[in-house]
């Protein structure tokens, strides 16, 4: 396939999973966790291979032209399939281009700094590709289920009132703009599970000994909140998602499915930066030959 065909493929491909900017969204109405795109998982399988070599290809670009990076944000409910989504779709690219970052509860370095500290550290260079399992958005979401987690935030009286979340939500559409405008692009995607789906997984990992330490009596405490969390994450994709970085809402119920829409969903905005090898300019060229003749003459 074109380059040109591969993009359009792509894009067409992750239209109806993307927030429009400014829109309302009610994650319990306007997004189907078993939705599929009326593909067959056998399809998906050969589909999934092939966005593996395309993100292969754009990723030894990006890294040689190292100008932009690309901040890939996963967040879901437990049981999500955050992990395997990526594994799966990062097993084509060169480790050294790449970094993976999980976030948890904070620690108390952590908390004694500003709360986008932790997350800016992390933070890819130009070239690379930076992973965050979990990310900052866990500060509107975890943080305002358990407003315990506030607490402990150390925040002086005036950063705690309750336009807090609006105040997150502008914050981190501020700093995500700034980390656009200066070549670190912020691909958002949001694994949308069924509560009946997160049902069977979990049963999944308390009746299989290898996935038993995936499992803690926390997470079906955690379950219980769950209408808590739906409503948090609708409000986070309704004032957050932007023209500069669109949520991607991502039917996971089908963890194949999944992730072919992560690897387009990133390979949509590699394919934006189409980054190139840098071509050298006259004066290296020459010396690049002139090498070349050195490297001939020494031949035995
Ligand atoms: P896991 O991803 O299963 O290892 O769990 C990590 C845990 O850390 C989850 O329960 C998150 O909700 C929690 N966590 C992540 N970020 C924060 C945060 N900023 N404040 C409090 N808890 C957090
Ligand atoms: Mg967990």
């Amino acid at each position: 396939m074109s380059d040109g065909r591969a993009a359009k493929r792509v894009a067409k491909f992750i239209k109806p999973l993307r927030v429009k900017p400014g829109s309302t969204v009610d994650l319990t109405e306007d997004f189907d966790p078993r939705y599929k795109a009326d593909l067959k998982k056998r399809d998906g399988v050969e589909l999934l291979s092939t966005g593996v070599s395309l993100l292969a290809d754009l990723q030894a670009r990006l890294a040689a032209q190292d100008t932009y990076g690309v901040l890939f944000c996963l967040q879901a409910i437990d049981a999500g399939g955050k992990d395997g989504t990526i594994r799966h779709v990062m097993s084509g690219v060169n480790p050294q281009g790449v970094r993976v970052s999980g976030f948890k509860v904070p620690s108390a370095e952590e908390l004694d700094h500003d709360y986008l500290w932790r997350y800016a550290q992390r933070l890819p260079s130009r070239g690379e590709i930076g992973i965050f399992n979990r990310s900052h958005y866990e500060e509107v979401l975890v943080v305002r289920v358990h407003p315990e987690n506030l607490d402990r935030q150390k925040l002086p009286e005036e950063a705690k009132g309750p336009d807090v979340w609006q105040r997150r939500y502008r914050e981190i559409n501020d700093w995500e703009r700034y980390l656009t405008d200066n070549g670190i692009k912020v691909v958002k995607v949001f694994l949308n599970l069924s509560k009946e789906e997160q049902r069977l997984r979990f049963l999944k990992r308390i009746d299989r000994p290898e996935k038993n330490w995936k499992f803690s009596a926390a997470d079906v405490r955690e379950r219980e909140h769950w209408d808590d969390y739906q409503e948090a994450f609708s409000e986070m994709l309704s004032a957050t998602s932007t023209p500069w970085a669109p949520w991607y809402v991502v039917p996971a119920d089908r963890k194949w499915f999944a992730r072919i829409c992560a690897a387009a969903v990133l390979a949509h905005t590699l394919i934006g930066i189409d980054p190139q090898y840098p071509s050298l300019d006259g004066q290296a060229r020459e010396e690049l030959l002139a090498a070349r003749g050195g490297l001939e003459a020494e031949a035995p």
